[in-house]
C-alpha cells in the first residue's frame, strides 16, 4: 500500500496538473462538474483524517471553477492550508503553472 506521504505527493501532482490543464474558459457544465469532482474527491480520499479536514476546508472555501487561473490559485491555497498544518514551507502560488504545466522557467 501507499503510505500517507507517497499518496499525498502523487495526489497533489494529479490535482495540480488537472487544474493547470483545466479549460481557460470552461462551459457552465464543466465548471459545475469540477465543483462536484472536488466534493466527491474529498469524500473518498483514502486517508481519513486528511479527507475530514479537506472536506471542512472546502466547505469554508468552495472550489472556484470559473477559469483555469482561478482554479489553479484556489487549489494552491488549499494545498498551502495543508502545508501550514503540517509545518511545511508555503508555496508561491504565482509559480503554479511554471511548476505544473510549463516547466520551471530558469
Ligand atoms: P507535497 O505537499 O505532497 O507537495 C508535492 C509538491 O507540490 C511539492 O514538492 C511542491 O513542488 C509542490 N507544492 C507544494 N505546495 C504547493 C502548493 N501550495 N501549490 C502547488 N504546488 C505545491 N498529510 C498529513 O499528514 N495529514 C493531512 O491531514 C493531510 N491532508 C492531505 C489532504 C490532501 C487533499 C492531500 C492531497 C494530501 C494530504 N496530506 C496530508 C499529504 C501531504 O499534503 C503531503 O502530500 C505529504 O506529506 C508529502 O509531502 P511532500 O513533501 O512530498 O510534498
Amino acid at each position: 500500500p501507499l503510505d500517507k506521504e507517497e499518496l499525498g505527493n502523487a495526489t497533489w501532482g494529479f490535482l495540480h496538473t488537472l487544474a493547470s490543464y483545466y479549460p481557460e474558459k470552461p462551459s457552465k457544465i464543466e465548471a459545475d462538474n469540477m465543483v462536484k469532482f472536488f466534493n466527491i474527491f474529498s469524500q473518498f480520499y483514502p486517508c481519513e483524517p486528511c479527507a475530514q479536514d479537506f472536506q471542512e476546508d472546502i466547505q469554508k472555501n468552495p472550489p472556484k471553477t470559473k477559469t483555469r487561473e482561478e482554479l489553479a490559485k484556489w487549489l494552491c491555497d488549499r494545498h498551502n492550508t495543508v502545508n501550514e498544518k503540517l509545518g511545511k514551507p508555503l508555496f508561491d502560488c504565482s509559480k503554479v503553472h511554471e511548476r505544473w504545466r510549463d516547466g520551471w522557467l530558469d
